[in-house]
C-alpha cells in the first residue's frame, strides 16, 4: 500500500505528533523528488507515504512544521502566492463565523432565487457552485451590510514561507490564486488561476515550481482535463487531487490521489484509514459525500448565476 495523505489546518500539536509517529511506524516516508522519480518509472515504491498540506495557514509553521522537522519527515505544501503577497485570507477563512442566514439572503438576491429554496443547503456547498469572483462579491456585500471588517491575516508570513522552502524538508507547490472550484471558472479564469499561481510563487521563492494541488480536488467535479493541460503547459510535473485511494504507477500524474486526514479524527478511524487500504475505501464508498450531490442540486436551483 502506497499512500499520499492530505492535511489542512491542524491546531493540536500533540494529535499531529501522535499521528506522524503512527504513520512513520508503518510507512517509508518519501519526498516529492522520490515521488517524481517513481512516476518517471526510475524507481519502485513499497509501503511509501508522502505527506501533503494545503493552504499554508499559520498553523503550518507553528504546529505542523516543527513536528515534521523533529521527526525528519519530508512533505509538500500547496499555497496561493496571492494570499502571501497581499496578506489576505482565503475566502473560506473569511466567511467562517459569518451569519449564514444573511449570506444565503445575499445569494438569493444576487441569483434571483427564493431564499427558502436555499434553506436545505450549507453555505459551503452553495459557495462551491459559484465562480470565485461571485464569492468575493457576496463576501464584500456581507461586510458592507453588516459592518464587518476583514479578519486579521491567518496565514504564514512570506519570511516563514521562504524559510520553509530554503530548509529543504518541505517542497512548496501552487494551489491557484483565489482558491476557486476551477471547474466553475471560464477558460480564461482557470488559466489565470493556475498559470499566475505558478509564476508568482516561483517569483516569491526564487526558483521554478514543479508541483500543484487542486482546491477541493475531486476529478470531474472540481477540475477537468482542461486544468491538467494548463498545468502540463506550465511545466508542472506532479499534481494532486483529493480522490481518496492508494497511489500507483498507473496514475495520471495530473490526478494523483490523496487521502484526507482531518484534525478531528480519532486514532481508531485514522488507523482504519491508514492500514485497511482497499477495505476502508469500500467502507467510504458506502457513505458518499453529500457535497457533490448537493452541488448538482444547488446548480439546478440557481443556475450558473
Ligand atoms: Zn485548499
Amino acid at each position: 500500500m502506497n499512500k499520499i495523505l492530505n492535511f489542512h489546518l491542524v491546531n493540536d500539536m500533540a494529535w499531529f505528533e501522535k499521528t506522524i509517529i503512527l504513520i512513520k511506524s508503518k510507512y517509508n516516508m518519501v519526498s516529492i523528488d522520490t515521488l517524481d522519480e517513481y512516476y518517471q518509472g526510475k524507481i519502485k515504491l513499497k509501503n511509501a507515504c508522502h505527506i501533503t498540506v494545503d493552504d499554508g495557514d499559520e498553523t503550518f509553521y507553528r504546529i505542523i512544521y516543527p513536528v515534521l522537522k523533529k521527526h525528519n519527515i519530508p512533505a509538500s505544501l500547496y499555497v496561493s502566492p496571492k494570499i502571501f503577497n497581499e496578506q489576505i485570507n482565503y475566502w473560506f477563512q473569511e466567511i467562517e463565523g459569518y451569519d449564514f442566514d444573511i449570506v444565503k439572503k445575499i445569494v438569493a438576491e444576487m441569483t434571483n432565487t427564493p431564499v427558502d429554496k436555499l434553506a436545505p443547503y450549507s453555505v459551503w456547498d452553495i459557495m462551491k457552485v459559484m465562480q470565485v469572483s461571485t464569492i468575493h462579491d457576496i463576501l464584500t456585500e456581507y461586510r458592507k451590510r453588516t459592518n464587518t471588517p476583514l479578519k486579521p491575516y491567518q496565514n504564514m508570513s512570506i519570511a516563514e514561507l521562504r524559510e520553509v522552502d530554503q530548509q529543504g524538508l518541505v517542497t512548496i507547490g501552487g494551489h491557484t490564486m483565489n482558491h476557486p472550484i476551477l471547474m466553475n471558472e471560464s477558460d480564461e479564469s482557470s488559466h489565470y488561476e493556475i498559470s499566475n499561481s505558478i509564476n508568482e510563487l516561483a517569483k516569491l521563492l526564487g526558483h521554478p515550481v514543479k508541483c500543484f494541488s487542486y482546491p477541493n480536488g475531486i476529478p470531474g467535479y472540481d477540475f477537468t482535463d482542461r486544468e491538467c493541460d494548463t498545468l502540463k503547459r506550465n511545466g508542472i510535473t506532479l499534481t494532486f487531487s483529493t480522490e481518496a485511494r492508494d497511489f500507483s504507477d498507473k496514475d495520471n500524474v495530473y490526478k494523483i490521489p490523496r487521502i484526507g486526514v482531518s484534525n478531528s479524527e480519532g486514532q481508531l478511524f485514522l488507523k482504519a484509514k491508514l492500514f485497511l487500504g482497499p477495505v476502508w475505501l469500500i467502507l467510504k464508498k458506502l457513505k458518499p459525500s453529500g457535497e457533490y450531490v448537493n452541488r448538482v442540486q444547488i446548480k439546478k436551483i440557481i443556475g450558473n448565476q
